[in-house]
Protein backbone atom coordinates (compact mmCIF):
# COMPACT_ATOMS: atom_id res chain seq x y z
CA UNK A 1 0.00 0.00 0.00
CA UNK A 2 2.98 2.27 0.35
CA UNK A 3 3.59 5.27 -2.25
CA UNK A 4 5.83 4.98 -4.80
CA UNK A 5 8.44 7.75 -6.60
CA UNK A 6 7.35 7.83 -10.49
CA UNK A 7 10.60 7.07 -12.77
CA UNK A 8 11.69 10.88 -14.24
CA UNK A 9 10.32 11.62 -17.54
CA UNK A 10 13.76 11.46 -18.41
CA UNK A 11 14.60 7.96 -18.32
CA UNK A 12 10.90 6.58 -18.83
CA UNK A 13 11.56 5.90 -22.61
CA UNK A 14 13.79 3.25 -21.83
CA UNK A 15 11.94 -0.19 -20.43
CA UNK A 16 14.41 -1.37 -17.72
CA UNK A 17 12.91 -4.17 -16.15
CA UNK A 18 13.94 -7.34 -16.24
CA UNK A 19 12.01 -9.83 -18.74
CA UNK A 20 11.85 -13.31 -17.50
CA UNK A 21 11.35 -15.60 -20.33
CA UNK A 22 8.19 -17.94 -20.06
CA UNK A 23 8.65 -20.19 -23.58
CA UNK A 24 8.32 -19.05 -27.22
CA UNK A 25 5.30 -17.86 -29.60
CA UNK A 26 4.66 -19.98 -32.49
CA UNK A 27 7.39 -18.77 -34.47
CA UNK A 28 9.49 -18.49 -32.07
CA UNK A 29 9.69 -15.32 -30.46
CA UNK A 30 9.93 -14.84 -26.93
CA UNK A 31 7.75 -15.07 -24.36
CA UNK A 32 7.91 -12.63 -21.41
CA UNK A 33 6.82 -10.76 -18.63
CA UNK A 34 8.19 -8.73 -15.64
CA UNK A 35 8.29 -8.51 -12.01
CA UNK A 36 8.06 -11.56 -9.42
CA UNK A 37 8.44 -14.95 -11.13
CA UNK A 38 7.79 -16.52 -8.37
CA UNK A 39 3.50 -17.12 -7.08
CA UNK A 40 1.21 -16.84 -5.38
CA UNK A 41 0.60 -13.17 -6.52
CA UNK A 42 -2.15 -10.48 -6.11
CA UNK A 43 -2.88 -9.68 -9.72
CA UNK A 44 -1.86 -11.12 -13.20
CA UNK A 45 -1.81 -7.81 -15.88
CA UNK A 46 -1.61 -8.49 -19.26
CA UNK A 47 -2.36 -7.18 -22.91
CA UNK A 48 -2.18 -8.37 -26.29
CA UNK A 49 -4.01 -11.33 -26.76
CA UNK A 50 -5.31 -10.27 -30.08
CA UNK A 51 -2.38 -8.54 -32.13
CA UNK A 52 -4.49 -6.35 -33.30
CA UNK A 53 -5.15 -5.00 -30.59
CA UNK A 54 -1.71 -3.08 -29.45
CA UNK A 55 -2.89 0.26 -27.85
CA UNK A 56 -3.66 -2.47 -24.82
CA UNK A 57 0.41 -3.34 -25.11
CA UNK A 58 1.63 0.60 -25.79
CA UNK A 59 -0.60 1.36 -22.53
CA UNK A 60 0.60 -0.85 -20.13
CA UNK A 61 4.45 -0.50 -21.22
CA UNK A 62 4.14 3.17 -20.22
CA UNK A 63 2.68 1.83 -17.11
CA UNK A 64 5.44 0.04 -16.10
CA UNK A 65 8.15 2.22 -17.75
CA UNK A 66 7.31 4.79 -15.06
CA UNK A 67 7.50 2.51 -12.25
CA UNK A 68 10.37 1.84 -10.69
CA UNK A 69 11.58 -2.01 -10.56
CA UNK A 70 11.28 -1.97 -6.54
CA UNK A 71 7.25 -0.54 -6.77
CA UNK A 72 6.42 -3.41 -9.05
CA UNK A 73 4.46 -6.36 -6.95
CA UNK A 74 2.33 -7.63 -9.50
CA UNK A 75 3.74 -9.79 -12.75
CA UNK A 76 2.90 -7.76 -16.38
CA UNK A 77 2.73 -9.43 -19.75
CA UNK A 78 2.70 -6.60 -22.07
CA UNK A 79 2.11 -9.47 -25.27
CA UNK A 80 0.47 -12.90 -25.03
CA UNK A 81 0.36 -12.61 -28.42
CA UNK A 82 3.40 -11.28 -29.60
CA UNK A 83 3.62 -12.67 -33.09
CA UNK A 84 0.14 -11.00 -33.90
CA UNK A 85 1.45 -7.79 -32.66
CA UNK A 86 4.35 -7.88 -35.33
CA UNK A 87 1.67 -9.13 -38.06
CA UNK A 88 -0.62 -6.84 -36.85
CA UNK A 89 -3.76 -9.27 -36.74
CA UNK A 90 -5.89 -10.59 -34.50
CA UNK A 91 -4.65 -14.29 -34.35
CA UNK A 92 -1.19 -15.60 -33.98
CA UNK A 93 0.93 -17.05 -36.81
CA UNK A 94 -1.45 -20.45 -37.31
CA UNK A 95 -3.89 -18.05 -37.63
CA UNK A 96 -5.55 -19.14 -34.48
CA UNK A 97 -7.50 -16.56 -31.92
CA UNK A 98 -5.71 -17.41 -29.07
CA UNK A 99 -8.92 -16.03 -26.99
CA UNK A 100 -11.07 -18.92 -28.47
CA UNK A 101 -7.87 -21.86 -27.91
CA UNK A 102 -8.16 -22.83 -24.24
CA UNK A 103 -8.82 -26.13 -22.95
CA UNK A 104 -12.51 -24.95 -21.69
CA UNK A 105 -15.43 -27.94 -21.30
CA UNK A 106 -16.41 -25.01 -24.02
CA UNK A 107 -13.74 -25.24 -26.24
CA UNK A 108 -15.81 -25.50 -30.18
CA UNK A 109 -14.19 -26.39 -33.53
CA UNK A 110 -15.85 -24.04 -34.99
CA UNK A 111 -14.26 -21.15 -36.44
CA UNK A 112 -15.20 -18.04 -34.28
CA UNK A 113 -16.19 -14.86 -36.81
CA UNK A 114 -15.27 -11.51 -35.63
CA UNK A 115 -16.28 -8.11 -37.12
CA UNK A 116 -13.50 -4.93 -37.87
CA UNK A 117 -14.03 -1.44 -36.67
CA UNK A 118 -16.89 0.32 -37.89
CA UNK A 119 -18.53 -2.75 -39.03
CA UNK A 120 -21.77 -4.52 -37.51
CA UNK A 121 -21.45 -8.29 -39.05
CA UNK A 122 -19.25 -10.81 -37.97
CA UNK A 123 -18.02 -11.97 -41.21
CA UNK A 124 -14.42 -11.89 -40.54
CA UNK A 125 -13.15 -16.20 -39.90
CA UNK A 126 -10.35 -17.55 -37.59
CA UNK A 127 -9.65 -20.82 -36.34
CA UNK A 128 -10.15 -21.60 -32.81
CA UNK A 129 -7.36 -24.40 -32.86
CA UNK A 130 -6.36 -28.12 -34.22
CA UNK A 131 -7.33 -28.56 -30.68
CA UNK A 132 -8.17 -26.94 -27.47
CA UNK A 133 -4.67 -25.40 -26.05
CA UNK A 134 -2.88 -26.41 -29.79
CA UNK A 135 -0.91 -23.21 -29.32
CA UNK A 136 2.09 -22.41 -27.98
CA UNK A 137 1.14 -19.43 -26.80
CA UNK A 138 -1.95 -20.66 -24.75
CA UNK A 139 0.20 -23.88 -23.24
CA UNK A 140 2.84 -21.27 -22.11
CA UNK A 141 0.30 -18.73 -20.78
CA UNK A 142 -1.42 -21.91 -18.87
CA UNK A 143 1.45 -22.99 -17.08
CA UNK A 144 2.58 -19.69 -16.40
CA UNK A 145 -0.81 -18.90 -14.33
CA UNK A 146 -0.09 -22.61 -13.03
CA UNK A 147 3.13 -21.42 -11.47
CA UNK A 148 2.63 -17.72 -10.38
CA UNK A 149 -1.37 -18.56 -8.95
CA UNK A 150 -2.77 -14.97 -9.11
CA UNK A 151 -5.75 -14.16 -6.88
CA UNK A 152 -6.72 -12.20 -9.42
CA UNK A 153 -6.39 -11.66 -13.80
CA UNK A 154 -6.63 -8.65 -15.52
CA UNK A 155 -6.86 -8.46 -19.26
CA UNK A 156 -6.43 -5.69 -21.25
CA UNK A 157 -8.35 -5.42 -24.97
CA UNK A 158 -9.78 -2.82 -27.11
CA UNK A 159 -12.12 -1.11 -28.38
CA UNK A 160 -15.44 -2.00 -26.61
CA UNK A 161 -14.77 0.71 -23.96
CA UNK A 162 -16.00 -1.67 -20.94
CA UNK A 163 -14.62 -3.58 -17.85
CA UNK A 164 -16.07 -6.54 -17.98
CA UNK A 165 -16.58 -8.88 -15.30
CA UNK A 166 -18.65 -11.74 -14.78
CA UNK A 167 -18.04 -11.90 -10.69
CA UNK A 168 -19.32 -8.12 -10.47
CA UNK A 169 -15.99 -8.17 -8.47
CA UNK A 170 -14.58 -5.22 -5.98
CA UNK A 171 -11.34 -5.35 -8.07
CA UNK A 172 -13.76 -4.93 -11.33
CA UNK A 173 -15.91 -2.30 -10.03
CA UNK A 174 -13.11 -0.29 -8.87
CA UNK A 175 -11.38 0.00 -12.37
CA UNK A 176 -15.00 0.79 -13.42
CA UNK A 177 -15.02 3.42 -10.90
CA UNK A 178 -11.54 4.36 -11.42
CA UNK A 179 -11.76 4.68 -15.51
CA UNK A 180 -14.97 5.87 -15.88
CA UNK A 181 -16.02 2.57 -18.41
CA UNK A 182 -19.01 1.00 -17.42
CA UNK A 183 -18.89 -2.18 -15.50
CA UNK A 184 -20.82 -5.02 -17.74
CA UNK A 185 -21.57 -8.84 -17.15
CA UNK A 186 -20.15 -10.35 -20.28
CA UNK A 187 -19.78 -8.79 -24.12
CA UNK A 188 -23.04 -9.39 -25.59
CA UNK A 189 -22.16 -12.66 -27.46
CA UNK A 190 -21.01 -16.60 -26.86
CA UNK A 191 -17.23 -17.10 -26.36
CA UNK A 192 -16.62 -20.38 -26.27
CA UNK A 193 -12.72 -21.42 -25.07
CA UNK A 194 -11.92 -18.16 -24.30
CA UNK A 195 -9.67 -17.59 -21.68
CA UNK A 196 -12.34 -16.36 -19.06
CA UNK A 197 -14.15 -19.94 -19.56
CA UNK A 198 -10.69 -21.02 -18.53
CA UNK A 199 -10.52 -18.86 -15.56
CA UNK A 200 -13.56 -19.70 -14.49
CA UNK A 201 -13.60 -23.43 -14.73
CA UNK A 202 -10.32 -22.54 -12.38
CA UNK A 203 -12.07 -20.28 -9.78
CA UNK A 204 -9.44 -17.80 -10.80
CA UNK A 205 -11.27 -13.95 -11.10
CA UNK A 206 -10.54 -12.51 -14.26
CA UNK A 207 -11.47 -8.90 -15.29
CA UNK A 208 -11.42 -8.19 -18.86
CA UNK A 209 -10.57 -4.36 -19.23
CA UNK A 210 -11.52 -3.47 -22.41
CA UNK A 211 -10.11 0.09 -23.37
CA UNK A 212 -12.19 2.91 -25.52
CA UNK A 213 -11.94 3.97 -28.74
CA UNK A 214 -10.42 7.36 -27.69
CA UNK A 215 -6.93 8.26 -29.39
CA UNK A 216 -3.97 6.88 -27.88
CA UNK A 217 -2.61 9.57 -26.16
CA UNK A 218 -6.13 9.70 -24.40
CA UNK A 219 -6.32 6.61 -23.48
CA UNK A 220 -2.68 7.08 -22.03
CA UNK A 221 -3.83 9.84 -19.99
CA UNK A 222 -6.80 8.30 -18.55
CA UNK A 223 -5.77 4.67 -17.82
CA UNK A 224 -1.92 4.60 -17.26
CA UNK A 225 -2.28 6.07 -13.50
CA UNK A 226 -4.66 2.93 -12.84
CA UNK A 227 -2.64 0.71 -14.29
CA UNK A 228 0.50 2.20 -12.09
CA UNK A 229 -1.75 1.52 -8.78
CA UNK A 230 -2.57 -2.05 -10.23
CA UNK A 231 0.88 -3.51 -11.03
CA UNK A 232 2.56 -1.99 -8.21
CA UNK A 233 -0.31 -2.99 -5.71
CA UNK A 234 -1.30 0.14 -4.29
CA UNK A 235 -5.00 -0.36 -5.67
CA UNK A 236 -7.77 -0.23 -2.58
CA UNK A 237 -9.36 -3.04 -3.18
CA UNK A 238 -9.05 -6.76 -2.24
CA UNK A 239 -8.09 -9.51 -4.72
CA UNK A 240 -8.85 -12.52 -3.34
ZN1 LIG B 1 -9.61 -8.49 -27.90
Amino acid sequence: MSAFNEVPRARKGVLRHQAHRYGESERGVPLEFYGPDTGPVKVLVMASMHGDECDSTVALSEALRRVPAEALANPVILAVNPDGVLQGTRCNANGVDLNRNWPAANWSPEPVRYKDHGHTVQDIELSTGSAAGSEAETRHLLALVERLQPHAIVSLHTPLGCIDDPDDSELGRWIAAETALPLVPDVGYATPGSFGSWCAEKNIPIVTWELPTEPLPAVIDSHVPVLMKLITGTHPVGTG
